[in-house]
């Protein structure tokens, strides 16, 4: 597991996540996922320059709610109106699309690259701009989850996230426009990873060694995914172009990365 958290926290991008890494965050996310019956995964980051979703998340979603569906275990999936289409194209159905319900009935809810509010109760993307006017406050049931006895998991890379509350005073001081973006959404397991789907492979990664069968995506089965989300207009969120790369960073690093996790579980299941 700490060769799996390892992978995942590497920081091509140069974002400067090292100081927000949260040791055994993954091991304590996959115990809870396996205990749940039902979880709700929620993603979907708008760039409203580029009038569409980012491809940082949703590939994350697809990969964690394949892992996690099973006769045991139900999975829903949440984003906003404007992301929906991006889901879709991945062949997940969101639990809601216009009206969002009060109150939400969950073991766990799961976020990956999510935006979580600010301080000012603004929704901030990574140059610190409000996109608040193109975000649903999807992060109120993580807020209200404590409450209901619902656990809670965030993935992020950058400090916008839901669940970066938690390290939001070294977001702050160590993210670039930290003081503008940092999230104060906090949950009960926080995933730091150098992209978010890494965050999300990695504890596909940890179920599949703790359940001895390989659960991850083929490098082939990842990348149509991230082709998928392109067709469908997702671009990536560092350059706002619809291309095959994630976060600035091209296809053959993620790949790389997926593979790396591959071959520790391979080891591990034997
Ligand atoms: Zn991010
Ligand atoms: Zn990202």
């Amino acid at each position: 597991m700490a060769r799996i958290a390892a992978i995942v926290a590497a920081d091509p991008g140069g974002r400067g996540i090292k100081p927000l890494l949260q040791p055994g965050a993954i091991d304590a996310a996959v115990e809870t996922l396996l205990a749940a019956r039902h979880v709700v995964i929620c993603s979907g980051f708008y760039i409203p320059s580029a009038g569409v979703c980012e491809n940082d998340g949703p590939p994350g979603v697809m990969a964690l709610g394949s892992a996690l569906t099973g006769s045991e275990r139900s999975v829903g999936y949440l984003t906003d109106s404007r992301c929906a289409n991006i889901f879709r194209a991945l062949g997940l159905e969101p639990l809601f699309v216009d009206k969002l319900p009060d109150d939400l009935q969950t073991d766990v809810l799961v976020a990956i690259e999510r935006v979580g509010r600010t301080a000012d109760g603004t929704y901030r993307n990574m140059r610190g701009i409000d996109i608040s006017a193109w975000t649903a406050p999807l992060d109120d049931y993580f807020l209200a989850a404590p409450t209901k006895g619902i656990a809670t998991i965030g993935i992020g890379d950058g400090g916008n996230e839901i669940g970066m509350g938690a390290v939001r005073e070294l977001v702050r001081t160590t993210i670039a426009n930290g003081d503008v973006i940092a999230s104060t959404v906090e949950v009960d397991h926080l995933v730091v990873a150098g992209v978010s789907n890494w965050g999300a492979w990695g504890v596909v990664a940890g179920l599949s060694v703790l359940t001895g069968s390989m659960l991850l995506p083929t490098v082939e089965g990842a990348r149509d995914h991230s082709v998928a989300c392109m067709a469908a207009g997702a671009v990536d969120g560092r350059s706002g172009r619809a291309k095959a790369s994630v976060d600035g960073l091209g296809w053959e690093i993620h790949a790389r990365v997926l593979q790396q996790l591959r071959d520790v579980v391979a080891a591990a299941i034997l």
